[in-house]
């Protein structure tokens, strides 16, 4: 599927990364949609949005690439290998971040890819395949929901159709928003390019999100899958009476059963490895009355793990759980939504090792957390990807911050096993 060769220089590319380049387009990125607490609110499809996609367009012409926008307004650099006809390499990530976001998620997945590029010209090699940048359109789904639009819709795994429809919270479509976007890249003399092109492999950079690669201090992680989630609701349904003068015998107390249920679901879903993540997140009483017993409590249950198998039969056990009787009230668990989790290829994750170890960096093996567009991507072409530590493992957030030593080592890595694949 991926070849390793080794007639590609990795060090004199990953030599070519430059820091001062990509700290200069980090600060450029971060000051579009800036926020005066230091951070970035740069929404899918806002004025800012639209100006990081023309600033990535206009790189285009000095790294000898040709930009073009395909209809879900994915923005791409493309750099022609000596056999254009082969499927292309691809790296990216997204330009768009959350209302209090940070500078770094999705914006150093495309700095980073639009440095390896620049580094691998510089070499003044031509490769085999064409070598691709993409920044994908609205992945974090703060102000269109749900996210990863842009990715999923290339992949057609959503319609572009009832992507289009979706409303911010002004009412706003989606496909109005893009138009927007759209006819000034068109009028940037931007190209139209098809959804859904092949390609031979994608890696997307991106920050870890996590606290793993700190702890380790490693500074860059070669991520080996996406956990799968679950999300579950449960409703615990007893009876609403007086405070007061209702014997503890005759309640049937809906609080005091979700309580139960809750803790039961809890040590059900604890395992040794530390591997399941069980997050109850919301948590109503119903009727909500200081002097009256509670008759319904309706809680959500957010449920991840790498393993399909894991998530299946924990829904199971969940399942048996809520079908018991909990402080003399009835519990119902109805599935919400479940994302299956997704194993990046051996052949490609060992060719991100390899190369780690050639370039003498420290990149343990790690699995995402969080959702990325590559999660789409794995199942149209082999996927991987690289992490980059952040400070504290904190995201979403003004305060993130990544070591642009870190940035630089992620660069190298990604820079190094790109050429390896377009080889
Ligand atoms: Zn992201």
């Amino acid at each position: 599927m991926v070849d390793i060769t080794d007639s590609i220089n990795v060090q004199a590319i990953s030599e070519g990364v430059s820091s001062a380049r990509l700290a200069r387009d980090l600060a450029y990125l971060a000051a579009l949609g800036a926020r005066d607490d230091g951070g970035v609110a740069r929404l899918a499809l806002d004025t800012s949005d639209i100006q990081a996609r023309r600033w990535l367009t206009e790189q285009a012409s000095t790294l000898g690439a040709t930009a073009s926008v395909d209809a879900i307004g994915n923005v791409f650099l493309d750099l022609p290998g000596r056999e254009p006809a082969l499927a292309p390499v691809v790296t990216g990530s997204h330009l768009d971040s959350q209302p209090t976001g940070g500078r770094y998620d999705g914006a150093l997945g495309v700095v980073a890819g639009l440095e390896a590029l620049r580094a691998i010209r510089d070499t003044g090699v031509t490769l085999r395949r064409s070598l691709s940048l993409v920044s994908w359109t609205n992945e974090e789904g703060a102000r269109f929901a749900p996210g990863t639009s842009g990715s999923a819709v290339f992949c057609g795994v959503r319609g572009i159709d009832e992507t289009r429809a979706i409303r911010d919270t002004d009412g706003l479509t989606l496909g109005s928003a893009l138009d927007e976007c759209l006819a000034t890249l068109e009028a940037d003399g931007i190209a139209r390019r098809p959804l859904g092109t092949p390609m031979h492999a994608f890696i997307e950079l991106h920050i870890e999100q996590g606290p793993i690669l700190e702890a380790a201090g490693a500074p860059v992680g070669v991520v080996e899958g996406i956990q799968g989630v679950s999300w579950f609701e449960v409703t615990v349904t007893g009876s609403a009476n007086h405070a007061g003068t209702t014997p503890r015998a005759m309640r049937r107390d809906a609080l005091e059963g979700a309580c139960a249920l809750a803790t039961s679901l809890r040590e059900i879903a604890r395992d040794e490895a530390d591997c399941v993540r069980f997050t109850i997140g919301k948590f109503a009483v119903s009727p909500g009355s200081v002097n009256t017993i509670p008759d319904q409590v309706t809680f959500t249950i957010d449920l991840r793990h790498p393993k399909a198998a894991t998530l299946e039969s924990l829904a199971t056990s969940f399942q048996r759980l809520a079908e018991q009787s909990w402080a003399g009230c009835e519990a119902m668990l109805t599935p919400l939504s479940r994302i299956a989790p997704v194993e990046f290829p051996a052949s490609l994750t060992a060719l991100l090792s390899d190369t780690a170890e050639d370039l003498g960096l420290k990149a343990p093996r790690l699995m995402s957390g969080a959702f990325h567009d590559a999660i789409h991507l794995a199942g149209h072409c082999p996927t991987a990807m690289v992490f980059v530590p952040c400070r504290g493992g904190l995201s979403h957030h003004p305060n993130e911050n990544v070591e642009l030593n870190d940035a630089v080592s992620g660069t190298r890595l990604l820079a190094a096993s790109l050429a390896r694949l377009c080889a």
